[in-house]
């Protein structure tokens, strides 16, 4: 995609530190950290979003964070971090190639988690219901 910027620093026409890479997939440091050593995971073919990209694309990402979040959490000096991915514009998502944050964590960092709220009355319920139904429709539609 010529207009993505993490695509031009898979073809090196943006500078980026980079901490990982292989075949299919780089790491590098994000520019505006949240802790130091927060990288982005990301693979080299280009998908705009977690549900655009293929599963078998995903589970790879998610196989090699497996494999390397941990050491990235320890090259900050951390053994801790939050694995996290902003999905869609209402989640905060600015860049539009499919990325994972991985965020190096210590005691009492001052970082602080999202907000949580109570449910009202059926709205758990509710909610749940749907979201099995949806579940249920999107694998009908796969079958
Ligand atoms: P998201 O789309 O998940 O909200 O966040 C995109 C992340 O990419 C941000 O944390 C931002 O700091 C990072 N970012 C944006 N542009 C660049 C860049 O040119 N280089 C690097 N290393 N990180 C970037
Ligand atoms: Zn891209």
């Amino acid at each position: 995609m010529s207009d993505c910027i993490f695509c031009k620093i898979i073809s090196g026409d943006i500078p980026a530190t980079k901490v990982y890479e292989d075949a299919g997939f780089l790491a590098f440091l994000d520019i505006h950290p949240v802790s130091p050593g927060h990288t982005l995971v990301i693979p080299k073919q280009h998908y705009d979003r977690f549900e655009t990209t293929p599963p078998e694309v995903v589970a790879e990402l998610y196989k090699l964070l497996r494999s390397i979040a941990v050491s990235i959490a320890a090259g900050a000096g951390a053994d801790a971090f939050n694995l996290g991915v902003n999905n869609g514009p209402a989640a905060g998502q600015v860049i539009f190639h499919t990325h994972v944050h991985v965020i190096p964590r210590k005691p009492k960092d001052g970082l602080e988690s999202w907000g949580s709220r109570d449910y009202e009355g059926t709205e758990m319920d509710e909610v749940a219901k749907k979201i099995r139904a949806a579940i249920k429709q999107s694998a009908a539609s796969r079958e």
